[in-house]
């Protein structure tokens, strides 16, 4: 089942943490200053609330009233804007306190996230302190859909590189204190996991963009060098930016996993022929593309030729080849059919004329850019009828309907990627361009057409 931050219906009871870690002393675990809230006679005071006009009047009152204080010291509070823009609470004088000065980042990229939080309607606690046992923790910022929430989420920000078990163990203790976790790291951390959620962190002129894994680092970055593991393009996933990212955690659109239930959509790609036998114009089916939909959006397109098609067992590819043969006699002169070469003795999945004469496999040309596209079409289906096309690896996954991600194409069982670019195929014309040549050879005989 995909499990998100937040699930229709029982959003208020979950609580987001978002932990921004910027430096080395908070991975030690006490934590840093406090400095986008302190407390007065009034209540919270927090800066991201603030807009330059309100800011210099509260700076004004705090220098006549002192009215300011922060929570883990006695320390004098002084208000600041750092050279990002970001309004902050300092510690007038630090001796004595055991909070660390963070940096710049760490600053405005837990900003950003309250700021988002507000927005989307939730309540932000920047720098929430929890004591246990282990003493006192802090959280970045403490998300609450609604102020009484006994869960949320924790927002961490960590700006400097933190071990694997530092940060599964920091997870383990929010969980106890009945907080999700939400690490964003600037380190690329490729960690594949349910619990213990992490995205990578990407400074912008206007802030942060937010990525995720991609299909290259969730299948293999075991094997992957550490300079392929940070290479941004080729294995990462841009998400938005973080104020995008921290809206769609609110809202439910960082998930883990597969969709229980979703539609696909079918792309049946063919070439122009005529069939031998009977001359006729034809456009034989030659491959697949299953499109697993908007709601997994950071899962594989899957390419299958159509003799692997009638390879596949289960209950989809059947409803699959189905939903073709009502349509490709229309559009392509064939039906799909099993047929057994002469010289052979296995059938395979073939196309197959209203004369009758089938057309053998060794005649369709290699998948390309050249193909065009026969049909369209969308069934609904679930996790478990994927399994026989694709072997799912879950992940965290970032839904945003708006602006889709293209998506890599992984063959059957991962094999036999073509280079084939969707939406650079034409639609389906019956212009044919002339008889297929042989053109390939399968590896066993099936000289059945000539
Ligand atoms: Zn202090
Ligand atoms: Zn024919």
């Amino acid at each position: 089942m995909p499990i998100g931050f937040s699930v229709a219906g029982t959003i208020d009871d979950i609580t987001l943490i978002v932990q921004l870690v910027g430096d080395d002393v908070e991975s030690l675990g006490l934590g840093i200053s406090m400095p986008l809230r302190c407390i007065s006679s009034e209540g919270d005071e927090l800066s991201f609330e603030h807009d330059a006009d309100s800011w210099a009047a509260l700076r004004e009152r705090n220098s006549r009233a002192r009215h300011l204080r922060f929570t883990c010291c006695d320390a004098g509070v002084i208000l600041k804007t750092s050279s990002l823009g970001t309004r902050y609470f300092a510690h007038q004088a630090r001796g004595g306190c055991d909070t660390a000065p963070e940096t710049q980042e760490h600053l405005r990229a837990k900003t950003i996230i309250c700021k988002a939080l507000k927005d989307a309607g939730w309540i932000a606690t920047p720098e929430h302190r929890m004591t246990d046992a282990d003493g006192v923790c802090i959280a970045d910022v403490l998300g609450k859909r609604v102020a009484d929430a006994s869960k949320g989420i924790a927002f961490e920000v960590q700006w400097s590189p933190q071990l694997e078990e530092v940060t599964k163990a920091r997870t383990d203790r929010y969980t106890e204190h009945g907080l999700r976790s939400l690490w964003l790291m600037k380190r690329p951390m490729p960690l594949n996991s349910k619990d213990v959620p992490v995205a990578r962190l990407v400074s912008t002129d206007q802030g942060f963009d937010v990525y995720i894994p991609s299909e290259s680092l969730v299948r293999g970055a075991a094997y992957m060098s550490s300079r392929d593991i940070s290479d941004l393009e080729a294995s990462w996933r841009r998400c938005g930016t973080l104020a995008e990212f921290a809206r769609a955690v609110v809202e439910g659109r960082f998930r883990f996993g597969i969709a229980s239930e979703f539609d696909i959509r079918v792309t049946v790609g063919g070439v122009a022929n005529w069939c031998y036998a009977c001359g006729t114009e034809t456009q034989p089916a030659t491959w697949i593309v299953l499109d697993l939909g908007h709601l997994n959006p950071d899962f594989p397109n899957i390419f299958v030729e159509i003799h692997e098609l009638g390879q596949v067992e289960g209950g989809l590819a059947e409803r699959i080849l189905e939903s073709i043969n009502v349509r490709l006699p229309n559009v392509g002169g064939y039906r799909l059919g099993q047929r057994k070469p002469k010289e052979s003795t296995a059938t395979y999945l073939a196309n197959v004329c209203r004369c009758g004469a089938f057309l053998s496999r060794s005649y369709l040309p290699h998948p390309s850019d050249k193909d065009r596209v026969l049909l369209e079409f969308d069934l609904t289906t679930t996790a478990h009828d994927v399994k026989p096309f694709y072997k799912v690896i879950d992940r965290w996954c970032f839904i945003d309907p708006a602006n889709p991600p293209s998506k890599p194409m992984l063959g059957l069982h991962g094999f036999g990627v073509p280079n084939i670019t969707l939406t650079r195929l034409l639609g389906c014309s019956f212009s044919a361009d002339g008889p297929l040549g042989k053109v390939r050879h399968v590896g066993y005989a099936d000289v059945d057409a000539d």
